[in-house]
């Protein structure tokens, strides 16, 4: 299945503007090498955990939300495209075991 990065970012983005409404959502085909790539960077809100560096990872709490939203967002993503007859285009990983990796990315921004 060849479905453009175009195409798949836009099936993308209207599943996850549902979730996390459109201000909070972009999600872009890459550019140059890494034009078959997909990014999605999803905006959340603060867990209110008393962090105030505007940067993730920034206590123990702050991790679990990020990694709790990147595994929904991969969800949604995943979902959204098996819905649409799509899937992600991959690549094979240099880390001596060929791994086969989604060419998407999820990028998390606490706010
Ligand atoms: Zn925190």
């Amino acid at each position: 299945m060849n479905t453009s990065s175009k195409i798949r970012a836009s099936i993308i983005k209207k599943a996850l503007v549902k979730t996390y409404g459109r201000k909070n959502v972009s999600v872009i085909k890459g550019r140059g090498t890494a034009s078959s790539w997909v990014e999605a960077r999803v905006k959340v809100s603060n867990p209110l955990c008393g962090c105030n560096e505007n940067v993730i990872g920034r206590c123990e709490t702050c991790k679990n939300v990020f990694i709790e939203h990147r595994h929904e967002i991969e969800k949604i993503a995943n979902e959204a495209l098996r819905a649409n007859g799509a899937e992600h285009s991959t690549f094979y990983a240099d880390d001596g075991y060929n791994t086969e990796m989604n060419e998407f990315l999820a990028e998390v921004k606490i706010n």
